[in-house]
Parts: C-alpha cells; sequence; structure tokens
C-alpha cells in the first residue's frame, strides 16, 4: 500500500478512536491563554496528565501570570506543583521563563518558535504546543509518542524528534496537524506503548509494518 494511502486510513481510525482528547493542554484550546498553556505544558513534562491537571489547577488558582509566579516564594510554588514530579526543577524552570517573560516579552508569551526557543526550559515541542493550541499556527508538535510511532508504521525513518517534525511536515496532510499530538499521545500511551506495545489489538495493525518492534503483545 502506498505511503499516502496508509496515512489516511491510519488517521481516519485513530481518529475515531481517540476523538479531540479531554487533555489538560486540548481543554485549555477552547479559550486559549497562551501564558497558562505554557506553563501547563512545562508541568506536563515526564508526567500524567492528570498530574499536570491537579498541579495546574493548584498553581492557577494562586498564580497565573508571569508576575503573580515569581512573586511567590520557591517553597510555595514546590508545594502547588507537587503532583506534577520534579517538582523542584519545574519550580526552577516556572521561576525562570517567567522572569525572562517580564525581563525581554513584556510579560507577554512570544509567537515565534525562535523566541520561545530562546528561553532556557522551553524545547521544541513546547513551542510548538504552545503555537499550535494558543496561537492556532500550522505546527506539528512531537514527543516521543509523535516520534516513536511514525517511525514504527514505516511513515519516516528518523533518530531524533526534530527530524520526525521535519519528515510528518512533507508528508501528513495538513488536515491533521491539528489532531496528531493528542491522538497519537493518546494512541502510545495506551497501545503502541514504548516497550512491549499491544500489537494484537492494535486497531492499525494490518497497516503496520511494525518497524523496530522487538517485542510485542
Ligand atoms: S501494530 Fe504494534 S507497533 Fe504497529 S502501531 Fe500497532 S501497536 Fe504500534
Amino acid at each position: 500500500m502506498k505511503r499516502k494511502n496508509n496515512i489516511e486510513q491510519v488517521m481516519s481510525i485513530l481518529e475515531k478512536k481517540f476523538p479531540i482528547s479531554k487533555t489538560t493542554l486540548n481543554k485549555m484550546r477552547k479559550n486559549p491563554n497562551a501564558f497558562k498553556i505554557l506553563i501547563s505544558c512545562l508541568l506536563s513534562l515526564r508526567t500524567q496528565d492528570k498530574n499536570t491537571e491537579i498541579a495546574s489547577g493548584r498553581l492557577f488558582a494562586v498564580a497565573d501570570t508571569p508576575k503573580e509566579i515569581l512573586a511567590l516564594p520557591m517553597r510555595k510554588l514546590e508545594k502547588l506543583i507537587f503532583s506534577s514530579g520534579h517538582y523542584r526543577k519545574k519550580a526552577r524552570t516556572l521561576k525562570h521563563v517567567s522572569k525572562v517573560l517580564l525581563e525581554r516579552f513584556e510579560g507577554k508569551v512570544p509567537k515565534t518558535r525562535e523566541e520561545l526557543m530562546s528561553i532556557k526550559g522551553i524545547g521544541p515541542k513546547t513551542a510548538n504546543i504552545v503555537l499550535a493550541f494558543a496561537f492556532g499556527k500550522k505546527v506539528l508538535p512531537i514527543d516521543t509518542h509523535c516520534h516513536r510511532i511514525p517511525n514504527r508504521l514505516g511513515w519516516v525513518k528518523t533518530k531524533t524528534p526534530e527530524k520526525t517534525e521535519e519528515e510528518l511536515n512533507k508528508i501528513l496532510p495538513k488536515k491533521y496537524w491539528g489532531e496528531f499530538n493528542s491522538i497519537f499521545v493518546q494512541f502510545g500511551k495506551t497501545i503502541c506503548q514504548p516497550i512491549s506495545p499491544l500489537c494484537s489489538t492494535c486497531p492499525i495493525n494490518q497497516y503496520c509494518p511494525r518497524i523496530g518492534v522487538v517485542k510485542s503483545r
């Protein structure tokens, strides 16, 4: 099967199975506040969505602007975001990002990838989440799931998420860009897991050559 058909088939199955999600970040799309999206994205790194939701909710009840986060005592900030894990490092990042936004961007979240990534603590995935979710830009946020799965499917043959983004930019039809991250994150967490994916019950197994999969269930 040609890759283009394969992509269409796979995306149409997965978008039904994982409708635009109820994740914390996706919920924020309806009423976008760029700063809150940026902070939630930083809190979501290396944790589950439910932990991000708790930490974001607690923090935003007390502070939801760069100025307010900067004014919080470090210990209090750590306590508020404790449930997101790696809370000490994340608290330092939140302080730093808030400080830079105030010093260089008049307290506003910048709208370009270059400016976002010029702030220490903001990587390509976070920058693209902000651009896509807060500013509605057509970019693909690529995390570990969005990198691993297209490689298993044979859509791309890449070693880094940055390269995957470059390749997907060329081959993924634009109509899927808005939901791609949400679908693949949910799919990667539940079925196409990093170690031993659930291939026997996978809804797209007939379209997948399982490239690089050593062990599956
Ligand atoms: S068949 Fe296996 S490797 Fe392929 S997408 Fe499904 S779970 Fe992932």
